[in-house]
């Protein structure tokens, strides 16, 4: 009875964010919002260490679409913001960060775990990746479903999926990028199984509140090698996909 009852809430749901979300077009990209926008990514260019053509994606993508209208404001701040489901879109210095340590290049076939508000994954699609991303909250994944229709080109160069990132997309291994933007407690075997020799990983470490950029490598001949970035704030990577 409850099983079936959480069901038609389920639906519901669904139903409702549709609603909502076919309505939804990409907001218009006024002069104001690219000149917030210009004068964050100048504030990144500050900070050291981060790849040009990261900056100039990340100028590129409208980050307020990712937004509701009314916190609009914030989007163009250096900081996470909540998206619903109890997570986050990740700051745009992490963003840069993360994705400059990708080492990414045009036509690259990159695995994201954690789709979220799907700002990251545009951002790679911006960079030319092919990108494969995985969200274990539904209604996440059906909110970047139904803004995927309306995204510009970089639609084409994405695929979403609803899963447990943990697992990773064997079907379409192996990948030359995989890119975590959660914090897992421990390095997940199937996503180094699913990296391609001469592949990259960048993944979050740690299982407590702060985690620990990790670039991974993997050599050709199969083994890795591991180095730290610094220190950051994830929501946990959980195993499977939320029940609701
Ligand atoms: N890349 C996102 C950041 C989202 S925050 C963005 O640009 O907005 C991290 C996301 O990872 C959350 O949405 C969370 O639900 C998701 N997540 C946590 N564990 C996961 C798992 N095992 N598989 C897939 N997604 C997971």
């Amino acid at each position: 009875m409850k099983i079936l009852w959480t069901v038609e809430l389920n639906k519901k749901l669904c139903l409702i964010l549709q609603t909502i979300c076919n309505k939804m077009k990409p907001a218009e990209d006024t002069p104001y919002l690219k000149g917030q926008r210009k004068k964050l990514i100048d504030e990144l260019r500050e900070k050291k260490m981060l790849n040009e053509e990261v900056l100039d994606a990340m100028m590129e993508v409208p980050r307020h679409w990712f937004f509701e209208s009314a916190f609009y404001k914030y989007a163009y701040q250096d900081r996470a913001f909540e998206i619903g489901a109890g997570q986050t879109i990740s700051q745009p210095y992490t963003v840069a960060f993360q994705t400059t340590l990708l080492e990414t290049f045009p036509g690259c076939k990159v695995l994201e775990i954690g789709t979220g508000s799907g700002y990251q994954a545009v951002v790679l699609a911006a960079l030319g990746c092919k990108v494969f991303t995985i969200e274990r909250q539904r209604l996440l994944y059906e909110k970047f479903k139904l803004m995927h229709t309306a995204l510009p080109s970089y639609k084409t160069r994405i695929k979403y999926f609803f899963g447990d990132g943990y697992k990773g997309l064997p079907a379409f291994a192996p990948f030359e990028r995989i890119l975590v933007t959660c914090g897992a407690p421990d390095i997940p075997g199937e996503l180094v199984d699913q990296l391609k020799p001469g592949g990259i990983m960048v993944i979050p470490l740690g299982g407590g509140e702060v985690q620990v950029m990790t670039k991974i490598i993997k050599g050709n001949d199969g083994k890795i090698s591991v180095s730290d970035h610094g220190e950051f704030r994830f929501v946990p990577m959980i195993s499977d996909k939320a029940k609701f």
